[in-house]
């Protein structure tokens, strides 16, 4: 099963605010997409190792298909978790803060409080349905990147003043470095 995930395979553009596919609500991965799904996986996992990252999101690669990878340890024994249709059934009213990124906002990172603890439904890549509880970093990178699922990005559990506060600040800095590339 590792096999699949070990190809070699081509990393991807990752999209950047203010694409507004960013923005768009995912639809379930269905039958029909079985193949698509498949053959974007290895490159998902490419793409969130060449970031690097520890979490990518269909949409963040333009597809806007409910699909997640995940992998909280990409320096150490890789642990790639593919998550299809994943659903949050069960979430702690315990919260904890921790800071977070994201490959389509490079560069700005903020202090974002969730639930501590969830519990999320999926299919693997190989259509079985899964389930896994979440606690510390791999809680919150799996709410951060089921959130891109519905549009939601990390900014959005900020105040609008801190979220406009990184946005501007984002513009700039692709701005800037537009005019260096030029
Ligand atoms: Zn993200």
């Amino acid at each position: 099963m590792r096999g699949m995930l070990d190809t070699i395979a081509e990393s991807l553009p990752i999209l950047l605010v203010p694409d507004p596919t960013l923005r768009a609500k995912s639809l379930p991965v269905g039958p029909r997409d079985t193949d698509t799904v498949r053959g974007l996986l290895p490159r998902m996992f490419a793409t969130m190792y060449d970031a690097p990252g520890i979490g990518l999101a269909a949409p963040q690669i333009g597809q806007k298909l409910r699909f997640i990878v995940v992998d909280i340890q990409p320096n150490e024994t890789r642990q790639p978790i593919a998550l299809i249709n994943p659903e949050i059934i069960a979430r702690s009213s315990d919260l904890a803060t921790r800071e977070e990124g994201c490959l389509s906002l490079p560069g700005q990172f903020a202090e974002i409080t969730r639930p501590a603890l969830v519990k999320v439904r999926y299919l693997d890549e190989t259509g079985a349905r899964r389930e896994i509880e979440a606690n510390g970093l791999l809680a919150a990178c799996l709410q951060h990147e089921i959130d891109h699922l519905d549009g939601v990005l990390f900014v959005d559990h900020l105040s609008a003043l801190k979220r406009n506060m990184i946005l501007r600040r984002l513009a700039k800095e692709l701005r800037q470095k537009r005019d260096e590339d030029r």
